[in-house]
């Protein structure tokens, strides 16, 4: 480069004067960009609030015309930011932090409200002498609006459905125990009929929930510290075993397994999601065999029934949103959303899920978590 500049300029003054021409083409280029940019407003302000530049972007998402906005006070063209203290806000942060980035609502000339995305900048000159700010904005697409709305929507059902139906649930065990109390042998089936109705639909209810938040990458989870496989296992068994008194489980795991830093519910659902299916899919005599182990690099849980098994055409497709089996469809009336789920789980910790399965003779489900991120030799 410096080479064919001395080429093309072969004194020292033309040298000079090429950088100095190309500075001043930079700088001109700079300016021109930020004229001209479209889809951000970017624009700044003296220390003492009063517009100083307004690009294209400023003028066709907030409607004012360079001619109607540098030089007066930004106060004066947005009241209502200095009304809900967002201007002060602005400054102050971008003063203390350099830089503040936030999302905010915005009136513009004819007074349309937009949601925008806004970051300020502190002008330090030398820095030590503060010149002013910058600020871009832009508008959020309707999409990032949905998405937020959405998941906002999703929460609240999510909480105002689930403390109903814990609290049926809670009545309708209160009343089971009074009605076995008398020894009423005939309500007592109906209201346990009852209860793992509410389980289920319990259970729909979060798979629905969560696959929604796996579509917008919201699904949310929580270190709760580390777990013991092997006795995270056995507790999880006893608990399904109230609940299906007539099926038979067998545990077959080594000690000491341990996981850390995992989410213990997510965990606890994709276990009892591959456990609920090997129940419904098998029948009531035929035990449900878990397993868990390690291997070198990985710990292994299967979870295996000796129920419908699953085709081999079906196999590849058995993980995806809403799939259900033909095998299944004749037994009961899913969503076919928890294998959706579980895998995500599986997937969000490194892990691989995959299925071996025999159309007629039964299915084994495993999953496998890679030790590197999830286990810790003692
Ligand atoms: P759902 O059980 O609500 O249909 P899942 O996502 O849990 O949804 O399962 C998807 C499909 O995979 C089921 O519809 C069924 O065809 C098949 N499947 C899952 N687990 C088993 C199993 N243990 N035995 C046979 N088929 C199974």
């Amino acid at each position: 480069m410096m080479k064919s500049l001395v080429f093309l300029y072969p004194s020292a003054p033309a040298f000079l004067l090429a950088l100095q021409h190309m500075r001043n083409n930079r700088t001109e280029l700079f300016s021109l960009m930020m004229e001209e940019v479209q889809r951000y407003a970017i624009f700044t302000i003296s220390t003492n609030g009063i517009i100083t530049t307004w690009n294209k972007g400023s003028e066709s998402l907030m409607g004012y015309t360079k001619e109607e906005a540098v030089g007066k006070p930004l106060a004066t063209l947005f009241p209502e930011m200095v009304e809900n203290g967002h201007l002060q806000e602005d400054i102050k942060n971008a003063i203390e932090n350099g830089q503040y980035e936030h999302t905010t609502l915005l009136v513009t000339k004819n007074k349309q409200k937009l949601s925008v995305k806004c970051v300020v900048t502190a002008l330090w000159k030398n820095d030590n002498e503060l010149k002013g700010f910058s600020k871009i904005v832009h508008t959020i697409a309707p999409q990032e609006i949905s998405d937020k709305n959405r998941e906002e929507l999703l929460s609240l059902a999510g909480h105002e459905l689930k403390n109903p139906i814990t609290s049926i649930k809670a009545y309708l065990q209160l009343l089971e125990l009074k009605l076995i109390k008398k020894k009423d042998t005939e309500l007592v089936p109906t209201v346990s009929k009852a209860i793992s109705q509410v389980d289920k639909l319990n259970h729909l209810l979060k798979d629905m929930l969560d696959t929604s938040r796996i579509a917008i990458g919201s699904l949310p989870y929580h270190d709760t510290g580390d777990v013991y496989l092997d006795e995270f296992l056995e507790n999880l068994l006893e608990t399904i075993r109230v609940t299906y008194p007539h099926n038979k489980f067998h545990l077959h795991t080594k000690r000491h397994l341990l996981l850390y830093h995992i989410d213990r519910e997510r965990l606890e659902q994709v276990i009892i999601n591959l456990l609920r299916n090997a129940i419904q899919y098998s029948r009531e005599k035929d035990p449900i065999n878990i397993a868990a182990d390690k291997t070198s690099s990985d710990i292994l849980v299967s979870v295996s029934d000796k129920g419908i098994g699953i085709s081999k055409k079906e196999l590849k497709n058995i993980f995806d949103k809403f799939y259900r089996g033909n095998n299944a469809k004749k037994i009961n009336q899913g969503l076919g959303l928890g294998l959706h789920v579980a895998q995500e789980i599986v997937h969000h910790y490194g892990g691989k899920i995959w299925v071996e399965s025999t159309k007629g003779k039964g299915s084994t489900f495993f999953i496998s978590l890679p030790i590197q991120s999830s286990y810790r030799q003692d």
